[in-house]
């Protein structure tokens, strides 16, 4: 990898504004929604609000505060892949009908410029990737390095929606977890921050939802009336997303699971989580490949 600019004064970093909103953690939020395998799916309460007492208002408020840093970042990560680096991001969102996953992206991913987003939404494989292992589709949508990668539903349905409908036999799913921790191991070593959001709603939420999709002409075309056939197996669900958690969360890839009724408490949790991410990097800006002084030279001769 080319060196890179150890000065990191241009950050817009730490402004007392953000400091100050981000001071309502009681606890960071990489600690207080990562998720620990054997907790109870069903104890976490879509409500609440893990870690964050700073309401609605305070919330939204460092969503803003924080978004130029997570825009300086990003850009540095888009440089840093611009001169040689291998480093990337990848925002795995998945949650049931109305969790709020397209929200998420348009609020928090939104934040960033979007050439350097590389965005993929995983609907009913075509026949064309049907032909190939589940996990074709998904390699093609990784992320190159400099990007950030963000997937709207994943492989993961490999283990929630196909075994929920037992669209493959159990001995197959049973497999999937397995190989999943393994296929993620092998992105996150080459260089790939994989950042897991389960995004959790409550069954009377998720009925408001899908109501107030019915009731507003604007939102028909969210609305799929396959959604309430995948709503009377809530429970299945549940126990899918349940063994998900407890089998996939990995020390280079953990599931963070954040409580979604509240769609302002969704969009600060993952903002909040993929700035952490883009910290950890420590991005400088790449130093220049060419000589900076005889360039001045040669434009000033101009
Ligand atoms: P949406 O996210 O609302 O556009 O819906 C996409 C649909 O595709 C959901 O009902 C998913 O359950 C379904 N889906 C995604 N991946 C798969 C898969 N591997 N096998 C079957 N259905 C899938
Ligand atoms: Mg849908």
């Amino acid at each position: 990898m080319t060196a890179h600019a150890t000065d990191r004064s241009g950050t817009a970093d730490g402004t007392a504004e953000a400091r100050a909103l981000a001071r309502e953690w009681t606890a960071p939020p990489t600690t207080s929604l990562r998720w620990t395998p054997g907790a109870r799916l069903t104890g976490i309460d879509p409500r609440s609000t893990p870690g964050w007492e700073g309401g609605k208002a305070g919330a939204t408020a460092l969503v803003a505060a924080h978004a130029p840093e997570l825009s300086e970042l990003q850009e540095r990560l888009f440089a840093e892949g611009r001169s040689g680096g291998s480093r990337s991001m990848l925002l795995v969102l998945q949650g049931l009908d109305t969790a709020g996953k397209g929200g998420i992206v348009r609020h928090v991913v939104g934040l960033v410029d979007p050439q350097g987003v590389m965005h993929r939404s995983f609907g009913v494989p075509t026949a064309e990737e049907k032909a190939h292992g589940y996990l074709w589709r998904i390699r093609n949508a990784l992320p190159r390095p400099g990007y950030i990668g963000v997937f709207d539903r994943s492989h993961y349905e490999q283990v929630l929606v196909v075994r929920v409908e037992g669209l493959e036999p159990r001995a197959e799913w049973e497999a999937h977890y397995d190989e999943m921790n393994a296929f993620e191991a092998e992105v996150a070593a080459s260089g790939t921050r994989i950042v897991k959001v389960a995004l959790v709603i409550s069954r009377d939420e998720q009925k408001a939802r899908l109501a107030e999709r019915l009731e507003r002409p604007d939102k028909h075309w969210k609305y799929n009336p396959g959604d309430i056939d995948t709503r009377l197996r809530w429970d299945d669900y549940v126990a899918a997303y349940q063994d998900m958690l407890d089998r996939t969360s990995t020390e280079v890839a953990p599931w963070h699971v954040v409580p979604a009724d509240r769609k302002w408490f969704a969009r600060l949790a993952v903002s909040e989580l993929l700035l952490d991410a883009l910290r950890s990097f420590d991005l400088g800006w790449p130093e220049a490949d060419f000589d900076v002084e005889a360039e001045k030279r040669r434009l000033a001769a101009t």
